[in-house]
């Protein structure tokens, strides 16, 4: 009497085992983080991307055209522009719940990082944070302190939401698919929280986060006005963008948004000079997978030197105005 009949315990394993289906939500402005669509696919089963503000629908024309995108999802109300975490994560938490998705992909920029833990949370489970490979579709590698350890992780969770570094997977065709736009439910969620404004640096450099050559200062700098004279000034013979340290930054030498490591931005151009940099592994995990580093340094000792392609010990108020001057000439 205490055993179910077999055809009951049939249906009770095979309504575990879900169907895959993954929802990606992607911010409308550019550049859109399409390689967020390649992580999904390799989970497996369909994929609806999932958009929200009042660029909504043109960029939905868009996505429609990626390969691999089953369907996309608006919702265009102004209320969602400026991503206010506030507001989409409930967005995201209804259409979870009305599409039985199994997985939510965001990219692990500054949208998906401020989004995707308030949805997880909404929807009572853990998120996966900057994943840079799926295994399968319960287990992803993620790396941790600062790039120096890799973690595979595996999760019981019933939906996965996960984060994605999107430098770690290409890009899809961007044209050739013609998936259907449909609208998103909407649940208009009365928030208490209102965008006022933003102050964005405006610059006429490369960006760092995009750039092919970065020139970084740090500490050894001494001070804002000599970064200004010495990195500047080789940044523009190279054509490239300027990055720094924390070190630097928080010693007022250089704005915020340039700080390249752990708690700055990730970068990897082709060419990344570091000048009075001592080589933190916090600074490391933002720039050791560029192609070519090149060291300027007057320690010979410094741990910049062990990940360096090419090390100069020298002076750097030396070095560098002649490098300069050379590169000029
Ligand atoms: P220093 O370590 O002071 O090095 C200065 C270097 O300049 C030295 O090697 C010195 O030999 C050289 N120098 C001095 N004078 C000259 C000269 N005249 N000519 C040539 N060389 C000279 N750091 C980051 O950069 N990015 C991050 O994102 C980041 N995140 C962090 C997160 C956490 C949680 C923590 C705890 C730390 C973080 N840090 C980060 C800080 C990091 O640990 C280091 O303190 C920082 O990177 C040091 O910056 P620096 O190399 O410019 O300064």
């Amino acid at each position: 009497a205490l055993r179910r009949p077999a055809s009951k315990l049939v249906r009770f394993s095979s309504s575990l085992r879900r169907t895959l289906s993954s929802l990606v939500v992607l911010e409308t402005g550019p550049p859109a983080p399409y390689s967020v669509l390649t992580a999904a696919s390799k989970v497996g089963g369909p994929i609806t991307v999932l958009l929200a503000g009042s660029k909504a629908s043109a960029a939905a024309v868009e996505v429609a055209k990626v390969d691999g995108v089953s369907k996309v999802l608006t919702a265009s109300s102004a209320e969602y522009d400026h991503s206010l975490p506030e507001k989409l994560a409930p967005l995201i938490a209804e259409n979870v719940k009305g599409g039985s998705y199994t997985h939510v992909f965001a990219s692990a920029s500054a949208f998906g990082k401020n989004v995707l833990p308030r949805a997880a949370a909404l929807l009572d489970v853990q998120q996966i944070s900057d994943i840079t490979a799926v295994e399968s579709e319960d287990t992803f590698v993620r790396p941790i302190y600062a790039g120096n350890v890799i973690a595979t992780v595996k999760s019981k969770d019933p939906i996965k939401l996960i984060t994605v570094r999107t430098s770690a997977f290409p890009n899809p065709a961007t044209s050739g698919n013609s998936a259907p736009i449909e609208d998103a439910v909407d649940p208009a969620v009365n928030s208490q929280t209102a965008f006022v404004s933003e102050e964005l640096t405006k610059t006429e450099r490369p960006d760092l986060g995009s750039a092919k050559r970065v020139i970084s200062g740090g500490r050894g700098l001494k001070d804002k006005e000599s970064f200004d004279k010495i990195i500047y000034p080789l940044a523009d013979a190279l054509g490239a963008a300027v990055g720094a340290s924390r070190a630097a930054v928080d010693s007022g030498f250089a704005d915020n948004s340039l700080q390249v490591g752990q708690t700055g931005k990730v970068v990897a151009p082709d060419l990344y000079v570091a000048v009075g940099i001592s080589g933190a592994i916090q600074h490391l995990a933002g720039m050791k997978d560029s192609k070519t580093i090149v060291a300027i340094n007057k320690d010979a000792d410094a741990p910049i030197f062990e990940i360096a392609d090419v090390g100069l010990v020298a002076d750097l108020f030396d070095a560098v105005p002649e490098l300069t001057g050379k590169i000029k000439n």
